[in-house]
């Protein structure tokens, strides 16, 4: 993937100590802009140097940051949630020129980054411990809650702006210090994030950025002064991130991919459950984690439903994320958009039907595929277990309820899982037995609540406290507990 570039494109800089600096770094990768191919700027691979001083520049602000009395640090959060209301526009067009997805896509999940900063800006009463006098006779216990030291946050490419605010608001409202490494494919989104951190006049080392790839994650994670890893990526990097940090003793939180199946029972509304399907399958092309990849469409009521799908996702206008009459982006990539387009023929060799074939796009400029939905796909098939992460949509057809759930609950994720229907003892059983941790009841997507942990289950998540929430809190702090006669 390392591209020795003709291009002029502006190489991103590195943020150590509260300053911009660029990495002497000999390799750099190309950011596209996919809605044209064009490389709009490049990422550095940090050397080993440099890596090192954002980690002591973290360490170095440690023993002062975690010293500024919490309603204090929640203050530069408050600050820093105005910056980003601000800035909305200019973060989205940024997110959106390198992302692909549409504008008003960016913004709306801009928003959900700036409730956890909302949320992380209630830390004095989120980090209180409790207290109980008379343990014994004149003694009391209590407990209280500390930061770890240096945190460290890896993030992924489909949300540029979001998955990044998912971490270091919380992380920093706790008290700790914090290295981040942006996606390498999507650096821009957060540089600005950080440049608006820093106009809040938060000290110097608080925050340091390093860009790179798996190399710079992994020096990272080995480091020994980096105590705590959150990483949001694909199952495979977010398994080697947790073997790799667990085995070294740290804390860690490792988000994974996704497989998440939509299913559809016959008493449900369909118009609802249609425009639903579209938004969650095709929504940012695919690239959520969130996003619907399985219609499980239950009994009498396939046929009708695979029509409305089709006519509807057909007629979904493709184009560029910054026009405001784009519904559907192109995808990150050439290579993401190649791969996804390759399961359109495995879908077929594995005996499904192409009712809506999105490859009639591939001639454009940019990375674009169409809509792509594959009806009669295999249980078991690859299409239909792996996570394709771009516009295709497979449908299979189980008899009831119970053939529903043996279908979701047959996949190594379990990362999100929706019923539609109006039949509230199937909505009941649903909830209770299936295997995800994010489910939806007549919602396409069961988007993520800054206040509510991100809660993937099975081959979506590794390690114990999930991210965001409570469980946010809980994560990036450490508990203590003082037992005291006095
Ligand atoms: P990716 O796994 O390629 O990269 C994610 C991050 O991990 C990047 O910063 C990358 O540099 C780093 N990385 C990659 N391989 C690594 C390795 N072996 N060791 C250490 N670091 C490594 O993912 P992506 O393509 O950027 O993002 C899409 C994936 O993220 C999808 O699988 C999607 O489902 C998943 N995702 C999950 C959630 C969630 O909440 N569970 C949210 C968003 C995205």
């Amino acid at each position: 993937m390392t591209v020795t570039s003709e291009t002029q494109a502006p190489t991103n800089p590195l943020y150590v100590s509260g300053q911009w600096t660029p990495s002497a770094a000999d390799e750099a990768l190309d950011v596209f802009n996919p809605a044209t191919g064009q490389v709009i700027s490049r990422t550095p691979l940090a050397r080993p140097d440099e890596v090192d001083a954002a980690v002591a520049a973290a360490k170095a602000a440690f023993p002062s940051w975690r010293r500024v009395p919490p309603p204090e640090r929640a203050r530069y959060l408050f600050r820093y949630r105005d910056l980003l209301v601000k800035h909305s526009d200019e973060i989205a067009r940024i997110a959106s020129r390198e992302h692909g997805k549409t504008v008003a896509d960016a913004k709306g999940s801009l928003q959900r980054g700036i409730e956890v900063v909302e949320f992380a800006c209630g830390i004095p009463t989120l980090m209180m411990g409790e207290c109980l006098e008379d343990v014994a006779a004149g003694i009391d216990t209590r407990s209280i809650r500390q930061p770890l030291g240096v945190c460290l946050g890896v993030t992924p490419f489909n949300f540029p702006v979001m998955i990044p605010l998912w971490m270091f608001p919380l992380a920093l409202a706790c008290g700790n210090t914090f290295v981040l490494k942006p996606s390498e494919k999507v650096p821009q989104s957060s540089i600005r994030l950080v440049e608006l951190l820093h106009d809040t006049g938060i000290p110097e080392g608080v925050l340091n950025v390093v860009h790179g790839a798996a190399a710079q994650v992994e020096q990272l994670i080995d480091h020994p002064d980096v105590r705590v890893i959150s990483i949001v990526g694909s199952s495979e990097a977010a398994a080697a991130v947790y073997a790799r940090a667990a085995a070294r003793g740290k804390r860690v939180q490792a988000l994974g991919g996704a497989k998440n199946h939509l299913v559809v029972m016959p008493d449900a509304d369909l118009d609802m459950a249609t425009e639903a399907i579209i938004q969650s399958a095709y929504g940012s092309t695919g690239q959520r984690c969130m996003a619907g990849s399985v219609v499980d469409a239950v009994g009498s009521v396939g046929d009708e439903l695979v029509e409305r799908i089709r006519a509807r996702a057909a007629a979904l206008r493709l184009g560029p994320g910054d026009d405001e009459a784009t519904e559907m982006g192109p995808l990150v990539n050439r290579a993401q958009r190649d791969r996804a387009a390759s399961y359109i023929d495995l879908g077929v060799e594995e005996g499904a039907k192409v009712v809506l074939d999105g490859r009639s796009e591939l001639e454009r400029d940019g990375f674009f595929l169409g809509p792509t939905l594959l009806d009669e796909v295999k249980p078991g098939s690859r299409v239909s277990r792996d996570e394709i992460f771009g516009p295709v949509l497979s449908v299979i057809r189980p008899k009831d309820l119970d053939e529903a759930l043996e279908l979701v609950n047959a996949s190594p994720k379990g990362n999100g899982a929706v019923i539609f229907s109006r039949d509230a003892g199937a909505i009941r059983r649903f909830c209770m037995e299936v295997e995800a941790g994010m489910v939806g009841v007549n919602v396409g997507v069961p988007a993520p609540m800054a206040f509510f942990p991100f809660a993937g289950w099975k081959g979506s998540f590794f390690g114990d406290l999930h991210a965001t929430g409570k469980d946010g809190v809980r994560f990036y702090t450490e508990s203590k507990v003082i037992t005291s006669r006095v």
